[in-house]
């Protein structure tokens, strides 16, 4: 097994420059007591904390801070990363999407298919989505987007219960962004990302204020996005490069996402032997047949996912499947619930 080097961080936050509640010193300090690596920040519609100088290394936190586009609708949610300006707000989403892509940036597709329960759903929060997501610059989206499950899954009946069980609701990415994501990757590559789109703002529910449910640290501890880079990241490195290395393993897709909240998935590894080759994720091989090898940190279910369809399922801590060609990537879960959720690796013939 080839050593890679693991960052594990979150991506998609709010602060007080749009409707976040926390500071940038705050945050900064909450992601450091939750052990992140790196955070990416994603105001709506400005990049003040870029500008304010918070980008760079915080003791062992590395900052990025992009910000969150929408169009005049306030539809199609789109995370940009690695733009000096904002662009202009009366953009269509047909145009910022061009824009990220022919600037460099990297953009994310942020809660892109979700929806509400629509006889239960909670009244003033209506779905933000995209409706549809074929769009050629369309290279990465978030498959599961903690903010957004909550409000998708906390319905009329169930609020009490998930609003003091905040990271108990969130058991797996829905199956409908799962299907888009398995069946867009066979005509083209889509890296899926994790995120927590926190706002840590208290949410009036019937009179009951929902407290610590969107806190910073909490939701630093539930949906993390682990990179897997070949060198280390020095902090002598600039700023700037640093970023770059950052958003290109996540453009690759050499990632996967895991919940803390089913426990600490940092050492998982998930990749494809062939002849005298390793194959990562995010990565295509060419061969007739080879070896699906996996570690987990815990005896957990192992579900191999091929080309969409569950084809096989083990409980074990390591994965030796021999296959053939064909779009791979695992699932991992604890007690019934989502634990770990990798991108996929390709395996052709020829
Ligand atoms: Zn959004
Ligand atoms: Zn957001």
């Amino acid at each position: 097994m080839i050593k890679l080097n693991e960052y594990i961080g979150c991506i998609h936050g709010h602060s007080v420059y749009s409707d976040g509640s926390g500071t940038y010193p705050k945050i900064i300090s909450a992601a450091i007591e939750a052990e992140l690596d790196y955070l990416m920040m994603s105001d709506h519609m400005t990049l003040q904390g870029k500008d304010e100088g918070f980008v760079g290394w915080h003791q062992n936190l590395f900052l990025s801070i992009g910000y969150e586009i929408n169009d005049p609708e306030d539809q199609h949610h789109y995370l940009a990363f690695g733009l000096d300006k904002t662009l202009p707000e009366t953009y269509s989403h047909k145009e910022y999407l061009k824009a990220v892509k022919d600037k460099n940036a990297l953009g994310i597709a942020a809660h892109p298919l979700e929806e509400r329960d629509s006889k239960n759903s909670l009244p003033g929060f209506p779905p933000i989505t995209w409706r549809s997501l074929d769009y050629p610059e369309i290279e990465v989206i978030e498959i599961w987007n903690m903010m957004s499950h909550w409000l998708e899954s906390t319905t009329l009946k169930n609020r009490y219960w998930n609003v003091v069980h905040p990271r108990s609701f969130s058991t797996s990415p829905s199956k409908k962004i799962m299907q888009w994501w398995d069946k867009a990757n066979i005509e083209k590559k889509v890296t899926g990302v994790g995120s927590v789109d926190v706002h840590a703002k208290k949410i009036k529910i019937l009179g009951f204020f929902s407290k610590a449910i969107f806190d910073y640290k909490i939701m630093f501890k539930s949906i993390r996005t682990h990179l897997l880079i070949d060198k280390p990241i020095l902090k002598s490195t600039s700023v700037s490069d640093t970023e770059q290395i950052i958003f290109n393993t996540i453009f690759q897709g050499k990632s996967f996402i895991s919940n803390y909240r089913r426990g600490d998935a940092r050492g998982f590894r998930f990749w494809a032997e062939m002849e005298d080759k390793e194959i990562q994720m995010g990565e295509m091989g060419f061969s007739r047949r080879a070896i699906l090898r996996a570690i987990i940190p815990e005896k957990s279910i192992c579900k191999v996912i091929r080309n969409g369809k569950v084809f096989y399922l083990q409980e074990t801590k390591e994965l030796n499947l021999k296959v053939h060609e064909g779009l791979y990537r695992l699932e991992i879960e604890r007690d019934e619930r989502g634990w770990i959720f990798t991108n996929h690796i390709r395996i052709k013939e020829s």
